[in-house]
């Protein structure tokens, strides 16, 4: 009997196994696929999740593979420079490829003492009052108390649970590869800059050591059900440019749609989605596996505390309630950046004046606070902007803040130093007197870094923490 069984090693799948391991629960991953994925697609890491890998001690060791761009231009890739003084101390873009995120992320998961189990699919689950358990597709059952779908956006867990998948089918597709170019740098970049001025989607991005990223539209590209070619990227690439750019040797090609769907529940009794499983969007701004590897650092502690039996009633449920809103403002967001990137007359216009509102400081870091994350606030009633918001990593006393994040416990900040956290001292940590950049006399902050409470007495302390952390242990 495992406490918790992932379907699922992708991103969000291995997060949320780590997570669940920093509290010692027990975590079994099934992934269907014998061996890690062969395709080698950039992906963007943004500033909210490279915090979370620095709460986690992770961040110097994904940094190494992965390479720093400016954290700007994301936006219906609309190319205007980062706002200045974004609120955080991890204020760029990390292109890493998706394999090596995933196989460093597995790797955490198995160092913390998650088991994970290739070749192993989830075909069934049955839930009761004490467990759930889930059939492989060979037939093999397993039992838990717990069940998390991470399997992607054709989850399987999705479907077995009946959970609706509402939102629009995939309307425009599109191919994406990366590949070596025969022509010069200098000469794309002019050819390139010339021709998005007419021709979205379309890049040709230059990733180091030779290799560029090719987007360009699957229109005209015929079969649907088989992967693309090179030569349907010459092809394109010649229609819309008037030259293939002498693109070879490809790492890899693919073809995706614009589908937008958002699953209606979150949770179902003792199983739960999280990452595409739970939400799919076109892939523009880069926001899918940052929104479920966020998904997994909102559920690790609270599924956590559920199976170590201090979590109050309701904690389980502000999953849903706190993400399930979040990720409906990305598809929004994608269904807008999609809008913006169609050829036609209307969008068009559409593109040249948020372009030119862009100028405007305060537009331009709304939008880049939105896709990178940082602008979330989670909805904990009425007070201080701040409550609710995520706290950036600062200068603390013993070092930096997100270095005592480190065991995914909480912790209250106070300077003050008149507070306490009592009971719950085997759950929150206590910093007192920690910094002068705090401009406010206490804050608890949950292991996810988001800011749970701000004041001075320690009754309303007390109450907050006994909303978040539950009963105190004496
Ligand atoms: C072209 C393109 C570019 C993208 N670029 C970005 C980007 O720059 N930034 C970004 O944040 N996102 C990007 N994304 C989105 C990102 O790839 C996904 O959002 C991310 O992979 C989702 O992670 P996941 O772990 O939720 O699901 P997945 O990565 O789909 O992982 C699901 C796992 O579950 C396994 N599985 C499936 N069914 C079962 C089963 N029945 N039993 C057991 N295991 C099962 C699968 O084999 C897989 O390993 C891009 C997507 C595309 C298509």
């Amino acid at each position: 009997m495992f406490d918790v069984i992932i379907a699922g090693c992708g991103p969000t799948g291995a997060m949320l196994a780590a997570e669940l391991r920093l509290h010692d629960v027990r975590v079994l991953v099934l992934e269907k696929e014998t061996e890690p994925a062969s395709f080698v697609r950039i992906v963007g890491l943004h500033i909210r999740s490279l915090e979370l890998m620095a709460m986690r001690g992770l961040l110097d060791r994904i940094v190494q593979h992965g390479r720093r761009r400016p954290a700007a231009g994301f936006f219906a890739a609309i190319p205007k420079p980062a706002p200045k003084g974004l609120d955080s101390a991890y204020a760029y873009l990390l292109g890493i490829p998706q394999p090596v995120i995933e196989r460093l992320l597995e790797e955490h998961a198995i160092e913390l003492g998650a088991q994970v189990r290739r070749g192993c699919a989830v075909a069934g689950v049955e839930q009761d009052d004490e467990g759930v358990t889930v059939e492989l597709a060979d037939g093999e059952q397993l039992r838990s108390r717990y069940l998390v779908g991470c399997d992607g956006g054709r989850s399987t867990v999705r479907k077995l649970l009946g959970v609706g998948f509402p939102g629009e089918p995939s309307r425009t597709e599109t191919l994406m590869g990366e590949m070596e170019v025969g022509v010069p740098q200098e000469e794309i970049a002019a050819k390139v800059t010339e021709i998005r001025e007419t021709h979205q989607p379309f890049w040709l991005r230059p990733f180091g050591e030779g290799i560029y990223s090719v987007l360009v539209p699957a229109a005209g590209v015929s079969d649907r059900a088989e992967p693309p070619t090179l030569e349907d990227f010459k092809r394109q690439l010649r229609t819309i440019a008037g030259t293939d750019f002498g693109v070879h040797s490809p790492r890899w090609m693919s073809r995706f749609g614009d589908a937008t769907r958002l699953a209606e529940r979150y949770r179902v009794g003792r199983v739960l989605l999280a990452g595409d499983a739970a939400h799919v969007h076109p892939p523009i701004g880069g926001q899918g596996l940052n929104l479920g590897v966020q998904d997994a650092f909102n559920l690790g502690w609270k599924l956590a505390a559920q199976i170590r039996g201090w979590a109050p009633e309701t904690l389980l449920d502000t999953y849903q309630a706190e993400r399930h809103p979040v990720a409906e403002d990305v598809l929004d967001n994608t269904r807008a950046q999609t809008e913006l990137l169609s050829a036609e007359p209307g969008p068009q216009a559409a593109r040249r004046l948020l372009t030119e509102l862009m100028d405007f400081d305060e537009v331009n870091r709304y939008l880049i606070e939105k896709i990178t994350a940082i602008g979330i606030r989670y909805d904990f009633g009425a007070g201080p902007d701040l409550l609710g918001r995520r706290l950036r990593d600062i200068d603390v006393k013993r070092g930096r803040l997100y270095e005592l994040l480190h065991r995914g416990r909480g912790l209250l900040l106070d300077r003050t130093e008149r507070l306490t956290v009592g009971g719950w001292s085997d759950r929150v940590d206590y910093l007192a007197d920690p910094t002068a950049e705090l401009d406010v006399p206490c804050v608890l902050l949950r292991p996810d870094g988001h800011v749970a409470w701000i004041g001075d007495d320690q009754h309303d302390l007390d109450d907050h923490l006994s909303r978040w952390f539950g009963k105190p242990a004496n």
